[in-house]
């Protein structure tokens, strides 16, 4: 759950033209994120005690109360931890198994099928009223909070009072606390709420502009309570996720096959087309039967290059990319509800060698890809983002291999050689 993720190549592809909520999370778990924009300053530009009293002021002018603010932020002081957690930059990129093997376990697949079963009546009554299946809301709540158990020791307002003050992202966060701040003076959010070092609350994880937007009160006692009501927590989810497109009638997408000679450029995770139509260009079902006759748009997503496993995108894996802006992030979600749901584990093989590439390596692509005078819009910074894959895509079309623009060990040696 990292919101920064904008620059996250294909999750910026997907999105590209939705006008969908905001994210319901500021940090994203493809485990990339943001670098600081350069020229800014890295320091706070005023302490933290006259920004407070700033901030107390625009507080007071959207009706929060001096008593609600210093309950909430009177002994606040910044989490110095809280700034070395979002500054800190992964030294690897994620790799596909190495992500899914630590979400989709076996232990987690078990739970989530018993508590499947445990809440099925409030989980029909919420299928109902929002149109999510219970096998997809009960696999965000594993992945977010591995349901329940981890909501969070921050104190939400400390935490988003510390980012709001770091110049990083203080525009977003600054948002988000007063927002936070009116929820707390509506009642809705306790003055002490705890959540997750970026300021994501309750079982689901919800930012307070989230919070605001979607959550709804679901067991009728009045108020929106996202921590000791699974069944406003849930509705609040189930709500977000209709309001994003979600479609009852419609799973998330599928593992497939493609065929030999496949056009890669058709894998660029937008371009959409019918069941029937990639049936037609020969891709099949990751157990080799036929696709599905229905008549459903999709696009086709490689996480991690045309050596990876490949998915068939449905409309709901949109939705799963408002909550978080990361593909696999978006697969594990699906994923482990199909799992739940007793489907089979994903048939990829993981033979092919899956090594991530370091941020120093990444630094070293696009430096050639510069010398050869392409563009990755901007200077090297290690992070592969849309421009570095496009051009990664030109050049492996010019050296007649696979434009899926994903970058691997192979590609850089490659590179390295001259093509
Ligand atoms: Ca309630």
């Amino acid at each position: 759950m990292r919101l920064s993720k904008l620059c996250c190549a294909v999750a910026a592809l997907l999105l590209a033209g939705c006008s969908t909520p905001l994210p319901v999370q500021a940090q994203g778990e493809n485990g990339v994120s943001t670098p600081a924009p350069r020229g800014l300053a890295s320091q706070p530009s005023q302490p933290f005690a006259s920004w407070l009293e700033g901030l107390k002021a625009d507080a007071a002018r959207r009706g929060v109360s001096a008593g609600v603010f210093d309950k909430a932020l009177g002994r606040a002081q910044p989490i110095e931890r809280i700034v070395e957690l979002d500054r800190k930059q992964p030294e690897f990129t994620q790799t596909f198994w190495g992500y899914m093997d630590k979400r989709i376990t076996g232990e987690r697949i078990e739970k989530g099928r018993r508590l499947l079963d445990q809440h099925k009546g409030l989980l029909d009554r919420v299928a109902k009223e929002y149109g999510v299946q219970p096998r997809f809301l009960v696999a965000f709540w594993g992945l977010e909070t591995n349901f329940g158990e981890t909501l969070g020791g921050f104190s939400t307002a400390e935490a988003l009072a510390t980012l709001a003050w770091d110049p990083r992202r203080s525009a977003f966060f600054r948002e988000q606390l007063l927002t936070l701040l009116v929820l707390m003076q509506k009642g809705d959010v306790p003055t002490d709420a705890r959540g997750s070092w970026a300021g994501a609350m309750g079982h689901f994880q919800f930012m307070p502009a989230t919070y605001r937007d979607f959550a709804v009160d679901f067991d009728g006692d009045r108020r929106r309570d996202l921590w000791k009501s699974f069944a406003d927590a849930a509705a609040s989810a189930a709500n977000y996720l209709s309001r994003s497109g979600w479609r009852g009638d419609q799973t998330w997408g599928r593992e497939v096959l493609l065929p030999a000679g496949f056009d890669w450029e058709l894998a660029d995770g937008t371009t959409r087309r019918g069941l029937a139509e990639w049936r037609n260009l020969g891709l099949r079902a990751a157990d080799g039967s036929e696709l599905p006759a229905r008549d459903i748009d999709a696009a086709l997503v490689l996480p991690t290059g045309h050596k990876g496993p490949a998915f068939l995108a449905y409309g709901n894996f949109n939705a799963i990319m408002t909550w978080n802006r990361s593909v696999l992030y978006a697969v594990s979600v699906g994923h482990l509800a199909d799992r739940m749901a007793g489907g089979a584990p994903l048939k990829a093989s993981r033979a092919v060698a899956d090594v991530p590439l370091s941020r120093q390596d990444v630094l070293e692509l696009q430096q050639r890809l510069i010398g050869l005078g392409m563009d990755i819009g901007g200077e090297p910074d290690g992070v592969v983002g849309v421009k570095t894959r496009q051009a990664l895509k030109t050049w492996q079309k010019r050296n007649g291999l696979p434009p899926d623009g994903y970058p691997d060990g192979a590609l850089l040696e490659r590179l390295r050689r001259g093509g």
